[in-house]
Order: structure tokens, then C-alpha cells, then sequence
């Protein structure tokens, strides 16, 4: 456990790519938990209904638990309903339950219903102490992925070493330039983390390349290599640094939250 660079001010961090299973969550939660054993104070907002980031940092998120339901339709606050994640002391959770999929059409109605998170973080950032906000986006670029990019400053977009990985970013990055010019004037895409990167096959290779040529500053040098560790680790309510510290998952992920700590410290300096 080395101590990670704070940055000047908290960074919040949307991890979005409408494409499922591309390692939004996987990222999110070892991304959080990477930078909370560093020392850095992190706050999870899981605004996925299904709850994977809360289930993978062992944090409870049945119907009954209040969470991001409560502060995006209720006005809760994100103090009243975040909870500490066992990962690691300076790491808590805003959970996800199910009642989540019904605010995606709930907020259609609501007023102003793109801004709800920028201003319930906003209020939490005025008086708790934290260097990082990850939000958990669902995989689809509806009202909660809306939310999460208006509330955001930075976008990492996790992209799966796979054919037609640049497929849907271009889409994504349509969505990220509409929603800076409407809504969200700060937003900008800092942060390429590639995926289950096979080092066996040249088909992982080649897509490294190509989104690097594509994404030369925002591309991190460390790739997360597909590993069964990295998948098995959430049924044991952990994340894989936690889970299998010895691990090339758990490492890789560790080398990932260490970049993107030195990354946000050096732009502050
Ligand atoms: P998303 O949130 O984008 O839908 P997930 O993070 O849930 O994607 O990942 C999708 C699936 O792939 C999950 O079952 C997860 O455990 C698995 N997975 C994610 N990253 C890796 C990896 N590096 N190696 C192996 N499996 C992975
Ligand atoms: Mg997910």
C-alpha cells in the first residue's frame, strides 16, 4: 500500500460506454477500491439498477435499502444513505436496488431531471471530504447515464479488447459532445482504460494499438488482462485486489488507480 497522489479538488468520474459487459462496473469498483487502499477517500454512486458495483464492494442493496433511488428521486441527501464499503476504510458506496429501473422513466416527468445528481454531489462535495467520485452508469445512455455525465467533470470510458471495440464509442463520444455543449460545459473524456487484454492473441494487440492511435493521451499504458480472478471476485462480495491480491488482475488494476491518481495530481499541479 503506497500513498496516492490527493488531487487538488475531487475528481468526479463518470465510467460510461453504453455497450454492455465491456468492465464498466469491474472498473469502477477496482478502480475505487485501488485508490482507497492508496489512502484517497472514495465515494461509489451505483446508478445501475442491478446493483454490481455494490454487490462486488459487499455492500447490502435489497428493495428495502435506500441508496441512489432515494437521493436522485426524493431529494435524499448522499450523506444520509451512503455506506461504508469493508474494501477499504476511505471507501463508501451509494447502493443501486431494483426500484433504480423505474426511475429511469420516472425521471421523464420530473423537474430538472438531467441536473438531480450534479446538485445532490455538489452539496455532499460542500462539506464531505472526498477526493474521488466514481459513478456506475447503466448500459444504456437513458436518463440515469444522463445524470451521471451532467454531474461529471471526467469521463473514463473502460473499452473491451474485442472485435468492434471502437464500435459505439463514436456514439458515446456524440452523446459526450452534445451533453458538454447543452448541460455539462466542464465534462471532457480523460481517461482509456482498455479490457480483458489477452496477450496470447494478436487480435487484443491490434485493438490496443488502434484505440491508442485513437486515444493517445487519454489511453492509460496499463491494460487489465482478462483474468478468472477478476470475474470470480464479485461472488465473494470483494473486488479482485481484495479477493486475490497476488493476482495479475488484482495488479493490473492497482498499476490503473496508481495512473490515474499521478495523472490527476500532475494536470492540479
Ligand atoms: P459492464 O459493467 O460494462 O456491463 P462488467 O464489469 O459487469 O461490465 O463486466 C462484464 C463481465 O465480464 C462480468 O461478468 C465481469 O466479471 C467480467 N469481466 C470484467 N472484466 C474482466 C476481466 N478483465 N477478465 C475477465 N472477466 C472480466
Ligand atoms: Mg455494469
Amino acid at each position: 500500500e503506497t500513498a496516492l497522489p490527493r488531487p487538488s479538488e475531487p475528481r468526479i468520474i463518470v465510467v460510461a460506454n453504453q455497450k454492455g459487459g465491456v468492465g464498466k462496473t469491474t472498473s469502477t469498483v477496482n478502480i475505487a477500491t485501488g485508490l482507497a487502499l492508496g489512502g484517497l477517500r472514495v465515494l461509489v454512486i451505483d446508478l445501475d439498477p442491478q446493483g454490481n458495483a455494490s454487490t462486488a464492494l459487499g455492500v447490502e442493496h435489497h428493495e428495502d435499502v435506500p441508496g441512489t433511488y432515494e437521493v436522485l428521486l426524493e431529494g435524499a441527501s448522499i450523506a444520509d444513505h451512503a455506506v461504508a464499503s469493508p474494501e477499504a476504510e476511505t471507501l463508501s458506496v451509494l447502493p443501486a436496488t431494483i426500484n433504480l429501473a423505474g426511475a429511469e422513466v420516472q425521471l421523464v416527468s420530473s423537474v430538472a431531471r438531467e441536473t438531480r445528481l450534479r446538485k445532490a454531489v455538489a452539496k455532499h462535495l460542500e462539506t464531505a471530504e472526498v477526493d474521488y467520485v466514481l459513478l456506475d452508469c447503466p448500459p444504456s445512455l437513458g436518463l440515469l447515464t444522463l445524470n451521471a455525465l451532467v454531474a461529471a467533470r471526467e469521463i473514463l470510458i473502460p473499452i473491451q479488447c474485442e472485435y468492434y471495440a471502437l464500435e459505439g464509442v463514436s456514439q458515446l463520444m456524440n452523446t459526450i459532445n452534445l451533453v458538454k455543449g447543452e448541460l455539462n460545459d466542464d465534462l471532457r473524456l480523460s481517461t482509456v482504460v482498455l479490457t480483458m487484454f489477452d496477450a496470447r492473441t494478436r487480435l487484443s494487440s491490434q485493438v490496443a494499438d488502434e484505440v491508442r492511435q485513437h486515444f493517445p493521451e487519454q489511453t492509460l499504458d496499463t491494460a487489465i488482462p482478462r483474468s478468472v480472478r477478476i470475474s470470480e471476485a464479485p461472488s465473494y462480495g470483494q473486488s479482485v485486489i481484495t479477493y486475490h491480491l497476488a493476482s495479475a488482475g488484482a495488479e493490473a488494476y492497482l498499476k490503473v488507480s496508481e495512473e490515474i491518481a499521478r495523472r490527476g495530481a500532475k494536470e492540479n499541479a
